[in-house]
């Protein structure tokens, strides 16, 4: 009995030594019903896609996405067969999809700058609220998540210090441009555009022959057909003729504030147009009470006329 299994054993390892001449033990890898091809060590294989691709130890890696896991199939396959582990390595590469995650620094709704994590973020921002607390009386400083798939924009994300230096420029720049946006503000109607430039050649209030009463806007010379923009946005209530200003556009802001553009020799906007500050409006012309080419411009609050230099032309 014993010297039976001894034979049987004796047989199965010739059996296994014969088999293994010819054949070696290796894994068919699968993703998504498609063979990649065969790898000898499951252990291994997984473990470099793991860490090289599937969960790499990169900063600025939110996840990666993969269709399907790999799938590993223990078989014999003929010794002389090469394994494929490159080319599956390639092909799970090319079959992930990874999101990189960086943190906008935010002034209001502007982006400064980026750092790589939360925690940058976090630092970058009390920091800045600690030296420039008077700067943010009126200004937000905000973190956002952004992703992205682009690896290449990951560069964009500094380190704390930079980030730091480059927050505090916008936000120094912030302040400037909102002072100005302050300065040139009516009754919440932003005087954002000069609707031509060129040379003033009488100003709001000054005493001229050509009229019997103080000036009642401001003129600025330019050539013929000069393009006239629209100061700020608002809807056009008068486009047509009209006395003294000949062709004249106004446009209403709203809260009572109206816009007068005046001797205009072509008009491009009807009654109801809605316009934003910096559209085309009319050209610069010579028509009604007028002794050359030049815009007269208006401002007026509920009617009345009020000196334009005020929020523009400064
Ligand atoms: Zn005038």
């Amino acid at each position: 009995m014993i010297r039976l299994v001894s034979i049987i054993l004796i047989g199965l390892v010739i059996i296994l030594a014969l088999v293994l001449l010819k054949y070696k033990p290796s894994y068919k890898v699968t993703i998504a019903g498609e063979e990649l091809g065969y790898v000898t060590s499951k252990k291994e294989f997984e473990q470099l896609v793991n860490e090289q691709i599937l969960y790499p130890d990169e900063i600025d890696v939110a996840f990666v996405d993969i269709q399907e896991m790999p799938k590993y199939n223990f078989l014999f396959i003929e010794n002389t067969k090469q394994t494929d582990e490159e080319e599956i390595f390639s092909k799970i590469q090319e079959m992930a999809v990874t999101t990189y995650k960086m943190y906008a620094i935010m002034l209001n709704d502007d982006i400064s700058t980026y750092v790589h994590s939360k925690e940058e973020a976090e630092e970058v921002i009390a920091k800045i609220k600690d030296e420039k607390a008077e700067e943010l009386e009126e200004i937000n400083i905000t973190m956002k998540e952004i992703y992205t798939q682009n690896k290449e924009e990951t560069q964009n994300a500094i380190e704390v210090a930079s980030a730091k230096e480059v927050a505090e420029v916008s936000l120094e720049e912030k302040v400037i441009e909102q002072q100005k946006i302050k300065e040139s503000t009516l009754d919440g109607v932003y005087f954002a555009v000069k609707p031509i430039t060129g040379h003033i050649t009488s100003r709001f209030g000054a005493m001229e022959d050509i009229r019997d009463h103080a000036h009642q806007g401001m003129d600025i010379a330019a050539p013929n057909g000069t393009t006239i923009k629209a100061a700020a946005d608002g809807t056009v209530t008068y486009a047509g003729s009209m006395g003294g200003y000949g062709n004249l556009v106004i446009i209403s802001h709203g809260n009572g504030i109206q816009t007068y553009y005046g001797h205009c020799s072509k008009i491009y906007v009807s009654v109801g147009t809605q316009v934003t500050a910096g559209d085309s409006i009319a050209a610069v012309g010579s028509t009604g009470n007028s002794t050359g080419n030049h815009l007269h411009f208006e401002i007026r609050k509920n009617g009345a006329q009020i000196n334009p230099q005020k929020y523009l032309y400064k």
